[in-house]
């Protein structure tokens, strides 16, 4: 990728009063680059995709982040003014895909208190930035169903036919906050990425809270299912809250699936026989009214 440094020049002062209530000048001000995100997934197999990251580009201009350092850093805060979206042909993802990433600018006003900080952004300390955001979709990469509203059976991470599942994040309602963390620059070059999928902040409020009630209403539904096969299936039942309560629906989708299976095998079926076909019973009656 091209290098992100820039100067403050005119156009930089410009973009940077628009936010401000008084002038600043040039001498009064640290600037510096980073990488917000980018569409390769990440730790949690997410990514954005380049239409989400186009509206990240715009919802992060303004917003605050946070150094999360050490005791000198943890007040300072820096504003991010300007963002652009870099697209690298040179670097697939791992969807085969051109990087893109979405960069900004961000300044601080220079301080007494800040010249430790801002020294060790110019030694070149690593930059991992953490940022925060809503999006009203997450859409499976096997079925491309959304996770949230759709029956999606896939589980997250997991292999099928030798391809990974992993969620796309679109339609992006906000972005919150940014953080900055700096580690020394030996450990990995350039700027990585984290990002958190965060549903119940949200500046759309009725919508975000549609979403998040329908969600709960879902996973609710789906752990009641799946403990109902738990039980059929012989497992123990001490057991079904402590291991069901922790999954998400795809994950509880994959479980039903698999306790079906297990359902199915005869030797086990016979002693659950009973109990299995109410289950399915209700079940069938409960999808036929959902389609
Ligand atoms: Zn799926």
């Amino acid at each position: 990728m091209k290098s992100l440094e820039f100067e403050i020049d005119d156009s930089v002062l410009e973009k940077i009063n628009r936010l401000t209530r008084k002038p600043l000048t040039k001498d009064k001000l640290y600037c510096f680059p980073l990488v917000l995100c980018d569409n390769e997934a990440d730790r949690d197999n997410e990514y954005f995709t380049p239409a989400a990251l186009e509206k990240l580009a715009e919802l992060f201009v303004g917003k605050t982040g946070v150094f999360d350092h050490d005791a000198s850093g943890r007040n300072q805060t820096a504003r991010i003014f300007d963002t652009e979206l870099i697209k690298d042909e040179s670097a697939l993802t791992s969807l085969g895909e051109p990087l893109i990433s979405l960069t900004a600018r961000a300044y601080m006003v220079r301080t007494a208190h800040n010249r430790d900080l801002i020294d060790e952004i110019d030694a070149g300390i690593k930059k991992e930035v953490s940022v925060s955001c809503s999006v009203a979709k997450k859409v499976c990469s096997i079925c491309g169903k959304d996770v949230y509203s759709d029956r999606c059976a896939h589980a997250k991470g997991r292999k099928y036919n030798g391809k990974k599942c992993v969620h796309a994040l679109e339609e992006p309602l906000d972005a919150y906050e940014w953080s900055f963390v700096a580690v020394p620059a030996q450990k990995n070059a350039g700027v990585k990425k984290s990002c958190t999928y965060i549903s119940e902040k949200n500046t759309q409020p009725q919508a975000d809270e549609k979403l998040l009630k329908e969600y709960r209403e879902l996973t609710d539904r789906l752990f009641d299912r799946a403990r109902a096969l738990w039980n059929a299936a012989g497992m123990d039942k001490a057991l079904a809250d402590i291991t069901l309560g922790v999954l998400s629906p795809p994950q509880l989708l994959d479980m039903e699936d698999r306790l079906r299976k297990k359902l199915s095998n005869p030797g086990i079926a016979q002693t659950a026989a009973a109990d299995n076909k109410n289950i399915n019973y209700k079940l069938d009656n409960e999808r036929k009214m959902k389609i």
